[in-house]
């Protein structure tokens, strides 16, 4: 169990002041001293559920522009909005972004509610997003815990846990910092610092205000938190895959409708096993006799499997009936990505 630094109070001073003078400079940001929008947070926040501040910066500031107000979104129009939308990702968080804000002008008289209660009632506002907008636009004291905030507390506390049965320790630990002191600098401070300074792989710890607390920094190794739950290595196998062309088409076969892939269209193959096929090996399993000739081969990563391919190529003349014969580059389009490879 991770230890408790006894000095929250001098911890929390350190990386506020911290903040003030390294604070990124964000167009969703407030002034210092000012009230933050809860309009902009909440777009924000939606925006980087799935992309970086650097991409969806110039996608906010449009939106802003266009839509300056959460009524003003509210009555957009649906495919206006899908089209400004269009390089951020997800559909869904659109289309969530649009009823949020229809919900807000609305049930709320235009103004988003104020407590996390009240805005997880919100369409598309989940948890951390609920946490985020409490703290940053009404000065809440909620726990804003998001990828960077558990690397910190990783770090800080040296947890051994390793993730993701971790997560619970480090939001527990999160929130023991949390006070009703400037909640929302607090939470972009975490933020701030997970992003500039405590960084992934190289944490910049002579720069940082949490040294002198942090127990990952006194193991000597502070990139190795968080502890990350050893991978299970994944099983190889081998297999030959048959490109059999035919005026420019090439025969495909229907999988059998249960197991991997079922159902899909894809190139005849080999079984396929633990050990790599001879040559030999590979012609003996051909579907046909022919003049095969070695193609190289493929990797490809399943989940539960990785798998080296052989392609062998022939062509032919007849064939099987089962077989569909296909243009070359509609076949690209119409197999398994594992089996598109094979098919370049
Ligand atoms: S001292 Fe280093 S490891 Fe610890 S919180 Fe700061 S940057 Fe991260």
């Amino acid at each position: 169990m991770a230890r408790v630094p006894p000095s929250h109070g001098s911890l929390r001073a350190r990386l506020l002041a911290w903040y003030d003078r390294h604070r990124r400079d964000l167009p969703w940001r407030a002034p210092r001293g000012a009230r933050a929008n809860p309009y902009a947070v909440w777009l924000s926040e939606i925006m980087l559920q799935q992309t970086t501040v650097p991409h969806a910066t110039p996608y906010f500031l449009a939106f802003i522009a266009r839509w300056p107000t959460v009524g003003d979104l509210a009555r957009a129009d649906d495919a206006e909005v899908m089209a400004a939308w269009a390089g951020l990702g997800y559909y869904a968080r659109a289309r969530n972004l649009l009823a949020c804000a229809r919900a807000v002008t609305r049930d709320h008289g235009g103004a988003f509610p104020d407590d996390e209660a009240g805005l997880r009632t919100l369409p598309g506002v989940g948890e951390y997003t609920a946490a985020a907008i409490a703290a940053i636009a009404f000065e809440r004291p909620a726990n804003v815990v998001d990828g960077n905030v558990e690397r910190v507390m990783a770090r800080l506390f040296a947890v051994e846990t390793p993730l993701p049965a971790g997560k619970r320790d480090l939001k527990r630990l999160a929130a023991s910092l949390v006070t009703s002191e400037r909640p929302g600098d607090w939470a972009q401070a975490l933020m701030d610092l997970g992003s500039a300074v405590c960084r992934p792989t190289s944490p910049a710890c002579e720069a940082c205000p949490l040294a002198p607390d942090c127990q990952a920094r006194a193991s000597g190794a502070p990139q190795a938190y968080p502890r990350r739950a050893a991978k299970v290595a994944r099983p190889h196998r081998h297999g030959v895959v048959y490109r059999i062309i035919r005026n420019g088409a090439v025969a495909l076969v229907r999988r059998p409708p249960r197991g991997l892939m079922g159902g899909m269209l894809a190139l005849p193959t080999s079984d396929w096993r633990p050990d790599p096929f001879t040559t030999a090996e590979a012609v003996a399993a051909a579907p046909i006799a022919a003049a095969w000739v070695d193609a190289g081969a493929i990797e490809h990563a399943f989940t539960h499997f990785s798998l080296t391919l052989r392609v062998f190529e022939a062509h032919a003349n007849g064939g099987d009936d089962a077989w569909i014969w296909t243009p070359l580059d509609d076949a690209r389009a119409s197999v398994p990505s594992a089996f598109a490879k094979a098919l370049k």
